[in-house]
C-alpha cells in the first residue's frame, strides 16, 4: 500500500478503518455523509481508487463515479424531499479541497435560509468576443482525445 493511501481518511474510510455512515458502496464506489452535514443528508461520494483530485481522475474512474451521481442524489430527494441540490467539488486547498482525495459533494437545499449558500460574485463582463474566442481557443488546444 502506498504511503499516500495508508495514510488518508478516505481511504481508511473504504477499508472500515474510521468508522463512516455509509449510503453506497460498490467494488468501484463509495457514498456516506459528510462528518460536518452541512445540510441535512450531505452526502460524499468518492471512487475507491485514490487521485488526489480532479487534475489526476482518471476519466475512465470518472464515468465509472458519476454515473451513481444522480442515482444517490435521486435517494436523498426521496428520503428528505430537499427543494434543490448542489453538487460541488474542490480541487487544491485554494478552491477550499480539504482532504486529497477526489470527492464529490451533494449538498441538498432545503430554502433560502438553510446551511448554505453559494453564489457567483457580481462582476464586470469585460471580455471582448474576440478575446473570449481566444481563450476559448487557448483551452480547446490542450484537450486531448476524450
Ligand atoms: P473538502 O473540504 O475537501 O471539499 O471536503 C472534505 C469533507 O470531508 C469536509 O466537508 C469534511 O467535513 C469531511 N470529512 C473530513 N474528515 C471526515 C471524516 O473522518 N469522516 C467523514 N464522514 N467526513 C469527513
Ligand atoms: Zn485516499
Amino acid at each position: 500500500m502506498s504511503d499516500e493511501t495508508k495514510d488518508c481518511i478516505f481511504c481508511k474510510i473504504i477499508r472500515g478503518e474510521i468508522p463512516s455512515a455509509k449510503v453506497y458502496e460498490d467494488d468501484d464506489v463509495f457514498a456516506f455523509l459528510d462528518l460536518s452535514q452541512v445540510t441535512k443528508g450531505h452526502t460524499l461520494i468518492i471512487p475507491k481508487k485514490h487521485e488526489k483530485d480532479l487534475f489526476h481522475l482518471d476519466p475512465n474512474v470518472a464515468a465509472t463515479l458519476f454515473r451513481r451521481v444522480p442515482v444517490i442524489a435521486r435517494a436523498i430527494k426521496e428520503a428528505f424531499h430537499p427543494v434543490g441540490m448542489n453538487l460541488l467539488n474542490n480541487n487544491s486547498s485554494l478552491a477550499g479541497q480539504s482532504v486529497f482525495h477526489y470527492h464529490i459533494h451533494l449538498i441538498p437545499r432545503y430554502d433560502e435560509n438553510d446551511t448554505f449558500s453559494f453564489q457567483f460574485q457580481p462582476h464586470v463582463d469585460d471580455y471582448s468576443n474576440e478575446q473570449r474566442a481566444d481563450i476559448a481557443a487557448a483551452i480547446a488546444e490542450h484537450i486531448k482525445s476524450i
